[in-house]
C-alpha cells in the first residue's frame, strides 16, 4: 500500500464512506417500510391486476440488489418475475423463495383506510390489501437478501425469488404452468418456501400440506304437488333431510376444533355455498306449489390425512342416496385429487428428521429469536400444492406473530414491527438454507416426499 499516494487513499476512503452511508440509508427502517408501501400501493387486485407495474417495480428492486432477473409469461399479460442470486456451489439444488403478486379485491367503502394507500397509522399498523397475503413475504425476501448482501454473505446454493401471478384465482396460469415448465425443471430446485398464515399468539405457523377442495352438488327430485298437501318424498323434503344430515356432520367436525382436539386444517370442513329451489313467478316464487327439483351446493375441504373413500361412501349413501331420489356431482373433480400424487398418496412435506429443511427452518427461526408452533395443514389452497405434486418439499410460512388473521378481510393490516421482525427471520432462514451443503439428503428427501 506504500506506493499509493495519500490523495488516492483519501478518495478511496471518501468513496467507501459514501457507500456505507448510502447502504445504511437504504436499510434504514423508514426506507424499508417505504419500499413495502410502494409495493402495496400497486393495484394488483382481481379482476384486472396491474401486473406490468408490479413487474417493473420488482425488476427495479432486483437491479438495486444486483440480482439477475427475467420475466416469464406462460400466458400473455400474466408475468412471473424470477430473480436469481447465484451460489458458489450452483450444482447443489437451489432454494426457491416463492410468493404471489396478485391480491383479492377489496370493498373500499368497508375499510377505515383505502386498501391501496398503504396507510401507516400512529400505532404502526400498515393497512393494505396484500399486507398479509402476501406482498409482505415477497418484500421481506428482498429485504433479507439486501441485508445479507450488505454483510457480504455468499450463498452456497443458488437462491431464486419467484413472484407469480394469479394465485388468488387458482394459479393455473401462474404456478401450475411454471411448475410444469422446462424453465422450472432446469432451475433444479430443492426446497420451496411459500405462504402461511398470521398467528394471533407469539408462535409463528408453518404448514406442510393443505386441504383439497371438493365441490359437491346434490340434487333431489320428487313428485310435484299442491302446497297444501302433506306427502312423502317431495324434492324439498328429500333435500332438507340431506341438509340436516350434512349439518350434523359439519357440527361434529367443528366440535373437534372447538374442543381443541384438532386444528382448522385437520378436519373436514363443509359449508353450504348455494341453495336452489322453488318455482319462479313474476313476483318471486309460486307459493302453492311443491317443486319437483331442489339442489344445494357445498364447499368441502378435505385434509390429506382423511379417509377419502369413506367420505365418498358417506356422500353416496347418506348425503345423496338414490333411494331418496337423489344424485350428486363432485365438481372440479380434478381439484379433488390434486392433493394426491400419481400413486394416490396424499401430498405432504415431511416434518421429521428425514426432511432436513424442516429442522433447518425450526433452528433458523429460533436463532432469530422467534418461536415456531407445531406443523400444520393449511386450511385452504395455496400454490405450494403444485410444487408438492412434483415431489418437492414445500413449506408454507409467513412470519407474522401477534397478528390477527385478516387475509381477504376488510382492514387487512400488518404492524411495521412484525414486518421488520419477519425480515430478520428470513435473513436467518436464507442463511441456513443457502449454506446447507449436504447433497445426499436432497435426493433422499425428494424420493420420500
Ligand atoms: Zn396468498
Amino acid at each position: 500500500m506504500k506506493f499509493i499516494c495519500p490523495n488516492i487513499i483519501f478518495i478511496v476512503f471518501l468513496l467507501s464512506t459514501a457507500t456505507i452511508t448510502s447502504s445504511q440509508s437504504e436499510s434504514s427502517e423508514t426506507n424499508i417500510i417505504s419500499r413495502f408501501q410502494q409495493f402495496l400501493k400497486i393495484k394488483t387486485d382481481h379482476p384486472t391486476p396491474n401486473y406490468k407495474q408490479s413487474s417493473d417495480f420488482l425488476i427495479s428492486q432486483a437491479k438495486s440488489l444486483s440480482l439477475q432477473s427475467q420475466t416469464i409469461e406462460h400466458v400473455p399479460g400474466k408475468p412471473l418475475v424470477l430473480l436469481k442470486w447465484t451460489g458458489t456451489s450452483p450444482e447443489l439444488p437451489a432454494i426457491m423463495l416463492y410468493s404471489h403478486t396478485d391480491v383479492v379485491p377489496a370493498e373500499h367503502d368497508k375499510w377505515d383506510h383505502p386498501p391501496f394507500d398503504a396507510h401507516l397509522d400512529s400505532e404502526g399498523r400498515i393497512y393494505a390489501r396484500g399486507s398479509q397475503d402476501m406482498k409482505c413475504v415477497g418484500m421481506q425476501y428482498l429485504e433479507a437478501v439486501r441485508k445479507l448482501k450488505q454483510w457480504g454473505f455468499q450463498p452456497k446454493r443458488t437462491i431464486y425469488l419467484a413472484f407469480a401471478p394469479d394465485e388468488e384465482i387458482g394459479g393455473h396460469d401462474g404456478a401450475e404452468k411454471f411448475s410444469l415448465s422446462r424453465v422450472f425443471q432446469d432451475l433444479n430446485v430443492g426446497i420451496v418456501l411459500d405462504e402461511g398464515l398470521a398467528s394471533p399468539d407469539d408462535y409463528y405457523r408453518a404448514f406442510y400440506a393443505e386441504r383439497s377442495p371438493w365441490w359437491l352438488k346434490i340434487k333431489a327430485v320428487g313428485i310435484p304437488g299442491h302446497g297444501a298437501k302433506l306427502y312423502d318424498n317431495s324434492a324439498m323434503e328429500n333435500l332438507l333431510k340431506s341438509i340436516e344430515i350434512i349439518r350434523r356432520y359439519r357440527a361434529s367436525q367443528f366440535d373437534l376444533i372447538k374442543a381443541g382436539l384438532k386444528a382448522d386444517g385437520e378436519v373436514i370442513s363443509i359449508n353450504m355455498a348455494f341453495l336452489k329451489a322453488g318455482t319462479p313467478s313474476p313476483t318471486g316464487f309460486v307459493m302453492n306449489l311443491q317443486p319437483s327439483e331442489a339442489e344445494a351446493g357445498f364447499d368441502i375441504r378435505v385434509p390429506p390425512t382423511a379417509d377419502t373413500e369413506s367420505l365418498e361412501r358417506r356422500i353416496a349413501e347418506e348425503w345423496a342416496p338414490t333411494w331418496r331420489n337423489m344424485s350428486f356431482t363432485l365438481g372440479q373433480f380434478k381439484q379433488k385429487v390434486s392433493g394426491c400424487d400419481a400413486s394416490g398418496k396424499p401430498v405432504v412435506t415431511k416434518t421429521d428428521s428425514s426432511n432436513p429443511w424442516w429442522a433447518l427452518l425450526e433452528n433458523a427461526v429460533q436463532e432469530a429469536g422467534g418461536k415456531l408452533g407445531k406443523p400444520e395443514i393449511f386450511p385452504a389452497s395455496t400454490d405450494a400444492r403444485y410444487f408438492r405434486n412434483l415431489g418437492l418439499p414445500a413449506i408454507g410460512f409467513s412470519p407474522m406473530a401477534n397478528t390477527p388473521i385478516l387475509l381477504h378481510d376488510h382492514n387487512e393490516y400488518l404492524h411495521k414491527d412484525e414486518y421488520l421482525k419477519g425480515i430478520k427471520i428470513y435473513e436467518s432462514i436464507i442463511k441456513a438454507y443457502a449454506s446447507y451443503d449436504e447433497h445426499v439428503n436432497d435426493e433422499r428427501s425428494k424420493d420420500e416426499l
